[in-house]
């Protein structure tokens, strides 16, 4: 199916971004399950891409001028026009991403309750308060607040292909910025699709949110082309090859990377809700999550009866793409390689490979990957220590949660994880210890769905936050003022005329107020 068609279900003339930049360049979008093509889109090139943030940045003065309730306003309007159009939605991006129909609407939802959270606190988080001025500017009124940055290029990936890049788009609004948003050429008519419905709900800003395709030729485009911030969620790997872009131009950037997140079991957890969540975290939208559960570390008091239980739910997994199955095929073919080779890594290092595995005769079809799980992986291996992003498990039977989380913080990456305890005391130290910026205790990924909680990771699961008063302020610059209230009767210190004695009267001062602390 055309992307035209599924475009005027949105709204009139919808294909117009895509269209107006058209370069002689276009590119296919596929569905992952059958290869039937989703759209045609233009390739934007350097001109189309400056063409659109030059565009853009007349907007993003209009938009800024709106002030937080008019961009709530606006705000609010998308998230009902994306509210009441869910399940046209959802159909696209199981089309586009293969992910179930029944986890789009999941990931939907989360984005919409985002919008809303962020179009409701901008105020609160950035507006213009009074700060207290302290001693040395007494005389002085001080005032803070946080102001927009222009237009913040938003560079998503495939995976979450609506909840990932409104997670920046949502607060970069919301704080009064502009967007050109480039998504994953495996997802672009989602990224159009959500362009389209920005124009059709907030048609007096419809510049305001603009979407640019290609590869990745046009992200470098949109990271040399003069924006305030780039927002870029995807790969270490290619975040290094963005943030050298960016550097070129000293363009500031937001790094939400990839991760190697693990479930912590400990001797008290609830071990079937501990699998359940395990089973969830590794293996839904095939394994293809960021902050999905990719190791397992159970202490040898629950080893047995967690493995016995996951491989138990495991089992009755179906991947497939009709409305019964459980999880979809891989969006992006070639990462059924790097799956495979981490499969088969630790197959030769000796891991035990309970269900699924590398060899393709396992597989439920063309671009599927089985469930796998694996024990016994040693450390080192692929399967430990880098991303594997497919629907696969390894448990490792550990002493206690300590080493639990001594291997749980060795690694590269650390970006969430999970903790099951029947402790609530003990659960949260840990989850203080644990090396990521999120930590679900008793569940997986919670703290994506509570918008005030920040997001974002540590080490090579990059840096700065969405989501949350940090997210909203990512996407700002803090200006400061002061105003004088009166001039000092002595004299004002900060001028060539000031009384002589003035620095000796000052240092009295200090020694009364700070000389006493020791
Ligand atoms: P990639 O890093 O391959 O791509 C991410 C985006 O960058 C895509 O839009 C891609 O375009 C674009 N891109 C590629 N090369 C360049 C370049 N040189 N300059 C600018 N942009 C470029 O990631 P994936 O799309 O494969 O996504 C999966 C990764 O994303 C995983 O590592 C996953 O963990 C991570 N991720 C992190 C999240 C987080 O919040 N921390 C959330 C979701 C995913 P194109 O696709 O057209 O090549």
């Amino acid at each position: 199916m055309s992307i035209a068609p599924q475009m005027d279900t949105v709204t009139d003339g919808a294909a117009g971004t895509v269209d107006r930049h058209a370069t002689t360049r276009t590119f296919e979008s596929t569905d992952p399950a059958t290869g039937a093509v989703v759209g045609i889109f233009p390739v934007h090139d350097t001109d189309a891409v400056a063409e659109t943030v030059n565009r853009a940045r007349a907007a993003a003065q209009q938009w800024a001028e709106l002030g937080f309730d008019g961009r709530r306003q606006r705000l609010n309007a998308y998230r009902g026009y994306l509210a009441r159009r869910l399940h046209e939605l959802a159909d696209l991006v199981h089309r586009e991403n293969g992910k179930p129909h029944a986890d789009a609407i999941l990931e939907i939802t989360l984005a919409i309750d985002h919008l809303a959270w962020a179009a409701g606190h901008a105020r609160k988080a950035l507006g213009p308060r009074r700060v207290k001025t302290g001693l040395l500017a007494a005389n002085h009124a001080a005032y803070l607040e946080y102001q927009p940055l222009g237009v913040v290029g938003v560079i998503g990936p495939w995976n979450y292909p609506v909840f990932t890049p409104v997670g920046s788009i949502a607060y970069a609004l919301a704080a009064g910025n502009a967007v050109v948003f480039k998504p994953s050429e495996y997802t672009p008519a989602v990224g159009a699709w959500l362009a389209a419905a920005w124009r059709a709900a907030v048609p007096d800003a419809e510049d305001a949110v603009q979407v640019v395709t290609g590869d990745g030729s046009t992200g470098a485009a949109l990271c040399r082309a003069g924006v305030g911030k780039i927002a870029f969620t995807g790969s270490a790997a290619t975040g290094k090859k963005v943030m050298a872009t960016c550097a070129e131009t000293l363009t500031p950037v937001l790094m939400e990377l990839g991760g190697k997140d693990a479930m912590i079991v400990d001797d008290d957890a609830d071990v079937v809700a501990a699998a359940d969540a395990a089973v969830w975290g590794a293996m839904s939208n095939a394994g293809q999550t960021c902050i999905g559960i990719e190791r397992v570390y159970a202490t040898s008091a629950v080893y047995d009866r967690f493995v016995a239980e996951v491989t138990a739910q495991v089992r009755k997994l179906r991947p497939g793409s009709d409305d019964e199955a459980t999880y979809g095929p891989m969006t992006m073919p070639s990462q059924i390689d790097v799956v495979r080779r981490h499969v088969q890594d630790a197959a030769t290092a000796g891991a035990q490979v309970i269900t699924g595995g590398s060899d393709p005769d396992s597989s439920p079809g063309e671009n599927y990957v089985a469930p796998t799980v694996l024990l016994d992986v040693p450390e080192d291996s692929l399967a430990v220590r880098e991303e594997t992003f497919g629907p696969t498990l390894t448990i490792t039977r550990v002493r206690d949660a300590e080493e639990a989380l001594e291997r749980t913080n060795a690694t590269s990456y650390g970006l969430a994880g999970s903790i099951f305890s029947g402790s609530s005391k003990k659960a949260l130290d840990l989850a203080r210890r644990m090396r990521s910026g999120m930590t679900s205790i008793n569940s997986v990924l919670t703290f994506a769905s509570v918008p005030a909680l920040p997001f974002g990771g540590v080490g090579e699961s990059g840096f700065g936050r969405i989501h949350g008063e940090d997210g909203l302020k990512e996407f700002t610059r803090s200006k400061s003022i002061t105003r004088q209230r009166f001039a000092l009767p002595g004299g004002n210190l900060t001028s060539f005329s000031r009384p002589a004695n003035a620095a000796d009267g000052l240092a009295r001062v200090i020694g009364i107020v700070h000389g006493r602390h020791r």
